[in-house]
């Protein structure tokens, strides 16, 4: 590498990142996408008005304010947390990117959950930041045991645990996350649990977050706000925490309209959970009806739904769907998830036409 380096006479990067081939998510122009676990519907109308409104009164000869006090401590109310345990950034992977920067880097690891949202060990690489990948049982838990061994062996500086995980939709049972949590309480080092799924879901890790606990949980806009758009996330975590993640964050690194944009959204709390109550629902319908096809499939907690075609090359179906103008997440070829596919819980008329081409392709 060196010498090719030397001979090439142009600048490469760092041999880990050339190594690498960057995230991924082909967009196709069709007429349904239900590949990104998206909401299917915008925030309301009286939202927009909000942001236009919030966009007048931003003083834009100014920075913003850097600790972005007051949406800071909208998301700790609605949370029963005191402000100085919130982290917003760009987004949940921009989060998830400041946690790796102030805990991971050379010399340290972090532990992931195969298969499990690939941001986790991507941002950990990127971050110089060795990755131990854990497995989980051919249901997609979690074995307790296992996971245990994995954190005394490897001793990561950090763990993640995606609940529900992205993209098999399994919500984790209290006694996984204690236990994760002890292990890694014991090999000082931190729990993550990635919850951008969390109000599609039974449970949440929130309520055992306190400054003694080596936990933190992420929250995303992008899923259940319907504002992926926005690019906005958080974390809860310990004081000590968010302390070190603020020295990592760039300076005002979240823009004045940004934290209007946040702040505004937290006002249509009825919305979001009548929206969100309409994806469970019709997650329901859809996974009934995935059950009388030819197919293999995962109970979810999230707003998608992995399935797996029986005795068909899943990657075959995915791009007979495209050819029916339905777009999936194609897994079929991921580590782990052979021949499987993703579909985001889009609205019922959608939905159908998702399942109306699958019917058609598999019977
Ligand atoms: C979609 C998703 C995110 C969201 O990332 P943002 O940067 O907030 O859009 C985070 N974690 C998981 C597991 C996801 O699926």
């Amino acid at each position: 590498m060196t010498s090719d380096r030397a001979a090439s006479g142009i600048v490469q990067p760092r041999d880990d990142i050339a190594l690498m081939s960057g995230y991924h998510s082909p967009q196709l122009d069709v007429t349904v996408r239900l590949n990104t676990n998206e909401s299917p519907l915008p925030p309301p109308e009286a939202f927009t008005e909000a942001v236009a409104n919030a966009a007048r009164s931003v003083t834009w000869n100014r920075y913003p304010d850097r600790r972005a006090t007051e949406l800071r401590s909208r998301i700790a109310a609605r949370h029963g947390v005191e402000p100085d345990r919130v982290f917003a950034a760009n987004g949940s992977n921009e989060v998830l990117q400041c946690l790796l920067l102030a805990y991971g880097g050379a010399g340290r690891c972090a532990a992931t959950f195969e298969p499990t949202y690939a941001l986790h060990s991507h941002l950990a690489r990127v971050t110089g930041t060795a990755v131990v990948e854990g497995e989980r049982r051919e249901d997609f838990t979690i074995d307790g045991d296992a996971a245990l061994a994995l954190i005394s062996s490897a001793r990561p500086s950090v763990t993640f645990l995606c609940s529900p995980n992205n993209p098999s939709g399994t919500v984790e049972p209290p006694s996984v996350v204690a236990s994760l949590l002890d292990a890694v309480g014991s090999t000082s080092g931190l729990l993550c649990v990635d919850e951008a799924y969390a109000e599609f879901s039974p449970r949440s890790a929130l309520e055992l977050i306190d400054d003694s606990t080596p936990l933190a949980v992420t929250r995303t806009y992008s899923k259940t706000w319907a504002m992926a758009g926005a690019r906005l996330g958080y974390l809860i975590g310990p004081r000590w925490l968010v302390a070190e993640l603020e020295k990592v964050a760039l300076p005002y690194h979240l823009d004045a309209l940004k934290q209007a944009v946040g702040i505004a959204a937290l006002e249509f709390v009825d919305d979001m959970q009548s929206r969100v109550g309409a994806i469970v629902a019709e997650r329901t319908r859809l996974t009934d009806r995935l059950g009388g096809l030819p197919v293999d499939v995962w109970p979810s907690g999230a707003n998608f739904v992995l399935f797996r075609p029986r005795g068909r090359d899943g990657a075959e179906v995915w791009q007979q769907l495209v050819d029916r103008s339905v777009l999936v997440r194609n897994c079929a070829s991921w580590p782990r998830l052979d021949g499987c596919l993703r579909v985001t819980i889009g609205t019922p008329a959608e939905d159908d036409r998702f399942l109306d081409a699958l019917e058609e392709i598999l019977t």
